[in-house]
């Protein structure tokens, strides 16, 4: 029997365990080792009662003073408990006759659970206790007691001491060599793990609270050094698959740019030429542009398109929503097509028969370039020739729909190219690393002549000034978006909450030509809407956050998001890059309920102190945490068990260091590191 031994082979583990333990991951002996404590309780000595504050979860003794059964609301056993310093109650819902005869006048126990102000002082509802002989406290537990992740109908108690059994199985493997370690954290993994199962009764437990014990240290690295490493082998696998080369002719590329009715900035140009040159290779490029709102990433798809299509190939451009792909299909038909290429729309919302047209021209490799939703996935589509994958605003896609549309090259025996965009700013560390998979890029300049969008933060109480801003704005020939929130509501809700909101300002403001766009709309509507908005015929687009990502109106100078308080930052930074797109100044109002919660407050304040999309990035990777910021099923990221890439984001570069070192020095340690912390839940398991 070993560590790699399955549960099986503990003591107390049947079937019925053993299923539940699976469902929190646990299959074999070692990975009961190596699952953590989520908290910690002190039992280690008793706290006196006199000196006991609301909140806190101690171990208590006294003798009871005395016990009644009252009955208010509810039943409840009281149970007074005094120790010569103070007092507390001790309250039970549900109590036996036992248990009433037991906890009777001048019985000494001990009890666990956290202290609350009750109607009568201090009060503890429901602890767990112990009766004893005398309150001496010699018996109290010798180390911190641990509180593990678990499942419904498995006890602290149980996984305690399963924990307990497989610590006794031995130490596990040290593949971690202690030089690729942090000086200051060169632990021997068996004393690290041992810490955190049973800490000392004088651990630091503020440390271990906030997740900064150099033990948890240690172990976050070796986690993150996995996932880096399960990265690196996914990237590796990739490469090592065939692609078409796509050589750089550029004299189509440089016919569109030329048409172009701006000049290319150097960023731009400088990333052009990097996908170009990675395009050229007979392995599949895997690169992600990250480019704020407004940085022109389309510009830089549409070259990459074209490289493609110059080489013979298709290109398949895909959009997270209908409105966004509707536009890129607009500008781009508008712009290639005067090139003579022949681009195909797909939706999901296509007529039958348009469909068909679409899937044939596809097919049989008439349609160069293919602009649509995630409907480009769809096992029915084929491509004659796919050559390369855009996919646009990445951050709303999972990793597995990348995956999946990387297949649709089948056609060619080979795999496409991917590029994949977003407007999402992620540090760049946390971008190494959650992306470890991806080459990367950055437009880390602007168009000339954008001016800044001066924000500002406005009580709801104050909505009738907001609304004749907008009649201000409009009467100086501007024109303004008007957004509608509701978080955690239902689509349909949204939408009603829009036309409500819609039918409301087009009664305030008569002399505004308003105009409604949301998801439940017909199409055809929807995108009578939108160009009415662009072409200048509507003066304000009531909207729902279906104009989040993408949609441009160089015109639109004003923008009012309501329920402000309600986005994340990263949601309201792409709202409100949807304004300043032209040379007007621009501006938004993040029209608010009061009162605001301390997190909207900061979000609000950091919108509008800046509108550098990597400080907002880093803000709200301190507000809320990188599993939201990158969408939580996105990466593995979310499911980290020690580590927390914001806590942690010191140790990253010496991670992606160290995960170099050991794949060319010992790949074998690297492989069981990967199954160590991944095991069968590696995520891309199935590429
Ligand atoms: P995003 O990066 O947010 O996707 P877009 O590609 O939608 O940005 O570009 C935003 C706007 O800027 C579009 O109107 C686009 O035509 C314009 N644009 C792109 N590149 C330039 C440039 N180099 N100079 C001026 N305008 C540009
Ligand atoms: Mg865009």
């Amino acid at each position: 029997m070993s560590l790699q031994s399955p549960v099986a082979a503990l003591k107390g583990v049947g079937s019925r365990v053993a299923e539940k333990l699976a469902r929190l991951g646990l299959e074999r002996v070692e990975d009961l080792y190596f699952h953590l404590p989520l908290r910690y309780q002190d039992r280690t000595h008793a706290v006196a009662l006199g000196s006991l504050r609301p909140q806190l979860e101690v171990l208590v003794q006294g003798r009871v003073e005395h016990a009644e059964v009252v009955q208010r609301r509810r039943r409840a056993l009281l149970v007074h408990l005094t120790d010569g310093t103070g007092a507390i109650t001790l309250r039970f819902f549900h109590f036996g006759s036992t248990q009433r005869s037991q906890l009777a006048r001048g019985q000494a126990l001990r009890a666990f659970g956290e202290v609350r102000s009750g109607p009568q002082g201090l009060e503890m509802v429901h602890p767990e206790y112990q009766l004893v002989a005398t309150t001496d406290g010699a018996e109290a537990e010798p180390t911190l007691t641990p509180v593990y992740p678990t499942t419904e109908g498995l006890g602290q108690a149980v996984l305690r001491r399963l924990v307990l059994q497989a610590r006794a199985y031995g130490a596990p493997a040290e593949w971690l060599p202690a030089e690729l370690l942090p000086q200051h954290l060169r632990y021997e993994l068996r004393a690290a793990l041992d810490l955190l199962h049973a800490p000392p009764p004088d651990a630091d437990l503020a440390a271990l609270a906030a997740g900064r014990h150099p033990a948890q240290r240690r172990l976050a690295f070796e986690e993150l050094l996995a996932h880096q490493l399960s990265l690196a082998r996914l990237r590796a696998q990739m490469r090592e698959t065939a692609a078409p080369p796509l050589p750089r002719g550029g004299a189509l590329a440089q016919r569109f740019c030329a048409a172009l009715p701006f000049a290319l900035t150097d960023a731009q140009r400088r990333v052009i030429g990097e996908i170009s040159a990675d395009l050229a290779q007979s392995r599949p490029m895997l690169r992600l542009v990250q480019g704020d709102v407004g940085s022109g990433k389309t510009v830089v798809a549409l070259a990459a398109c074209l490289q493609a299509v110059e080489a013979g190939y298709q290109a398949a451009l895909m959009a997270p929503t209908e409105l966004l792909a509707e536009q890129h299909y607009r500008n781009a038909a508008g712009w290639l097509e005067a090139l003579g290429i022949r681009v195909a729309w797909l939706s999901g919302r296509l007529r039958p028969a348009a469909r068909e047209q679409c899937l044939a021209e596809l097919a049989d490799g008439t349609a160069q370039i293919a602009i649509g939703t995630h409907a480009l996935f769809q096992e029915s589509v084929n491509f004659a020739r796919l050559g390369l994958v855009v996919i646009d605003e990445q951050h709303r896609f999972g990793v597995h729909q990348r995956l999946a549309l990387r297949e649709k090259a089948q056609g060619t025996g080979l795999h496409a190219h991917q590029l994949v965009m977003t407007a999402t700013p992620i540090p760049r560390t946390l971008a190494m690393t959650a992306y470890a998979d991806l080459d990367y890029s950055v437009i880390d300049e602007l168009p000339p002549g954008r001016t800044p969008v001066t924000t500002v933060a406005i009580p709801d109480t104050r909505r009738p000034e907001v609304v004749e801003r907008i009649r201000a704005a409009v009467g100086a020939g501007r024109q303004a978006y008007w957004v509608c929130t509701l978080i955690d509501e239902s689509e349909a809700l949204q939408c009603e909450a829009a036309e409500v909101t819609y039918a409301q300002l087009a009664e305030a403001l008569p002399d505004v030509r308003v105009g409604l766009v949301h998801g439940r709309m017909k199409p055809a509507d929807k995108e009578a809407a939108m160009s009415a908005f662009k072409r200048g015929d509507i003066d304000l687009l009531v909207a729902t956050t279906v104009i989040e990502v993408g949609v441009d109106v160089p015109n639109a100078s004003l923008m009012i998001i309501e329920n402000a308080e309600r986005l994340g930052l990263a949601q309201l930074h792409q709202l409100r890059g949807r304004v300043g797109r032209g040379a007007t100044a621009s501006s938004c109002v993040l029209l608010y309920h009061p009162p605001l919660g301390y997190t909207a407050k900061r979000r609000l304040q950091a919108l509008r102190k800046t509108s550098d999309g990597f400080e907002i990035a880093r803000l709200d990777l301190e507000i809320r945490g990188p599993g939201e910021l990158l969408g939580t099923r996105q990466t593995g990221m979310a499911q980290l068990r020690v580590a927390d890439l914001v806590r942690d984001t010191d140790l990253l570069a010496q991670v992606q260091q160290a995960a170099r070192t050991l794949w060319a020095q010992q790949p074998a340690a690297a492989e069981a590191l990967i199954r160590r912390w991944l095991g069968g839940a590696e995520r891309y398991a199935q590429v």
